[in-house]
Formats: C-alpha cells, structure tokens, sequence
C-alpha cells in the first residue's frame, strides 16, 4: 500500500490536468470517492474533471452527501473539456477497465492511468494500482491516501467520502469495519460530514417505483438448494414505471432469509443484457463466481453481466452457484 501511494506522490508531481473516472451505474462509494478526490485534488491546486457514463443517481443528487453532483460530467472528451487532454487518469471503484464503460475513450490509452479500488477481483490494470480488498470502500483507500501525503481534508471532501464509506458498509454493518474505520469516520464528521444525512437521504431511500419493482420480484421467489432468487423482465418494470437504476436494496433484504446462504437477482435490461446480482451470507463466497462469468466484486457481494436471454442466464448463474456452494460446504466441513 504504501510503496503504490508513492508511486501515485511520483506520477502526480507535474501532472496538472486530471482526469476521475467510477464504474457504470455508479453507487455511493463510486461518486463519493470520486467527487472526495475531486475536491482533494482541487485543494492542491490541480484542474479535475469527474465523468461517469451514467451520471449521478437520482438518491446522491444533495449537496448535504455528494457536494460538487453537478459537476459530474458524461463524456469527458468534449473538446471544452478535455482542453489540450489529460495528464493522469485515475479509476475509482473499478475491477477492472471495461467497467468504467463509455467514460473510458480509447484515446485515453497513452495517458499513465492510477487505479483505486477495493474490489478483490482486480484485475490491477492501472500503471500504479492503489488496491486493497480488506478496505471497506474506495473512499476509505482515498482517505488513506490523504493521510499519507498529509493533505489537509476539508468539509465537502469529507462529506464525499464518509457517503463512500458509509453506502458501502451500509452504515458500519458489515464484516470489514473494524476501529480504525470507525477512527476514519470519527474524523471525517469532525471535519464537517454528517451521517445522519447519508442514513436519512441514502441508505434505505427509494422510490415508489422502486418498491412495487420489489413487489412484483417478491411474488415470483424461488429457493433452490439454498439459493434465494428472482428474475425482473422488462415487462415487470414496465408495470411499475420503474427506470434502470443501481438498487442493490432488494439483494441486500434477500439474503437476509434464513434458509438461504445466496441470494441471485436477474435483471433484464432495455439493451437485451442480463444484469446479475449475487449476495452471500456470511461464510460463504461469490465472487469467484462473477468473476468466471466476466464480472467481479466483493465475497459478499458481486455481479456480472450476460449476454443471454432471461430465462437461459438465470440457468447459467443457478447452475455455476450451486457447483460453487457444494464446493465451498464441502471444504468447510473438512478437518
Ligand atoms: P450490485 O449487486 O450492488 O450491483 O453489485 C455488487 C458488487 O458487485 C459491487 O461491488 C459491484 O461493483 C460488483 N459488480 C456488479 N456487477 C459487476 C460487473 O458487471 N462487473 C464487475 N467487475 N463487478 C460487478
Ligand atoms: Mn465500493
């Protein structure tokens, strides 16, 4: 960790025109390490450019948990934009290149390219790769890196970043938060962040749209050798008017059933794609999984995309999970 933030101190001396990149259907930890960095950045007098192919979800749009939403753009290649180019391009929140989808131009390829992430399947496709699975966020990798080099961290960046740490830890929940989160977090609010704000505006929040989506996905449960999961064609979201947009809510509420230790979520898209959702109940794995079906993620939580109709992706998924689950209960149970 510490040999790649100074490799980052090496590249960024001299570099003044920065490029921020974050994955397709960002979610709080992408925008809030993102923008976090942004205004770091901008406190040590660099010219930063934020782009996301698919801009801020409506939830993080408040000044009170992603200050500076407004200024993340689509394309950052305009010519307005992009100037005389690029210097340094960083990936936050990414397993790896694909994932940063359109935001990412080919004509960005000669640029030296720094990738931030916490993901445990990364690919580690950056010049320099600031990556550590055991980090709660990428917002936490960004905080360290700030630390490190002794920025000072103000308000608006602390704000990001406590909405990074805290949307991915879904409020200090989860297995990897250990005291020294908890110190970064206590930090972070002193410098101005609220955490009431990310609870109250963030975490648990949907719209009514959304929860009809939940409804109807509800009804058409199946358990499976231990696996909870359902499958949402676009005739489904049509019923409720339901737009595409990250929710990883209803995963999140699955695999909390007790008869479960995986829950699957199959998402037909408007382009024909699969998008597929997997949580993992404590002792058990699935990121190996999403990454051998071209995606990646945490243990606990993962996903892919397939380029398969509905029903032949759900069976696709079912089948790889079910082999990977009896593996994993087989190895548990040796001496
Ligand atoms: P979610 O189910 O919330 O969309 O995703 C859970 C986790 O899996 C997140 O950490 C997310 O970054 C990762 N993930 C979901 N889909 C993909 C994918 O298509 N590719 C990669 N590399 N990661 C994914
Ligand atoms: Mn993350």
């Amino acid at each position: 960790m510490s040999t790649a933030i100074d490799a980052f101190d090496s590249l960024l001396a001299g570099r003044q025109r920065i490029l921020l990149l974050s994955h397709v259907n960002p979610d709080g930890d992408a925008i809030g390490s993102q923008l976090g960095l942004k205004w770091l950045l901008e406190a040590q007098g660099r010219q930063v450019i934020a782009a996301n192919q698919d801009g801020v979800p409506v939830l993080l749009r408040a000044d009170q948990v992603a200050p500076g939403w407004q200024e993340v753009v689509h394309n950052p290649m305009k010519p307005k934009r992009r100037g005389n180019g690029y210097d340094l391009v960083i990936a936050l929140d990414c397993s790896d290149l694909p994932r940063l989808g359109k935001a990412y131009s080919p004509a960005l390829a000669a640029t030296p390219l720094v990738n931030i992430d916490h993901h445990i399947t990364n690919l580690h496709f950056g010049a320099v790769n600031i990556v550590d699975p055991a980090a709660s966020s990428t917002a936490e990798l960004v905080w360290r890196l700030a630390d490190a080099l002794g920025w000072p961290i103000g308000p608006q960046a602390a704000q990001c970043l406590l909405t990074g740490i805290v949307t991915d830890t879904r409020s200090f929940r989860v297995g990897h938060v250990t005291p020294g989160l908890l110190g970064v977090a206590q930090q972070l609010m002193e410098a101005g962040a609220s955490l009431a704000a990310v609870n109250e505006l963030v975490l648990e929040r949907r719209d009514v749209d959304t929860i009809c989506l939940w409804g109807h996905a509800l009804a058409e449960l199946r358990l499976e050798e231990r696996i909870i999961w359902t499958a949402i064609p676009q005739t489904m979201r049509a019923r409720c008017n339901s737009v595409e947009q990250s929710d990883s809510g209803l995963a999140n509420f699955m695999v909390g059933a007790v008869e479960a230790d995986v829950a699957l979520i199959l998402t037909e898209r408007a382009d024909g794609l699969v998008d597929v959702g997997m949580r993992a109940a404590p002792g058990f794995d699935v990121a190996q999984v999403a990454l051998a079906l071209g995606g990646g993620g945490h243990p606990r939580a993962a996903g892919c995309t397939l380029a398969l109709p509905l029903e032949a992706a759900s069976q696709q998924v079912l089948a790889a999970l079910k082999a990977a689950l009896a593996q994993q209960r087989h190895a548990e149970q040796r001496p």
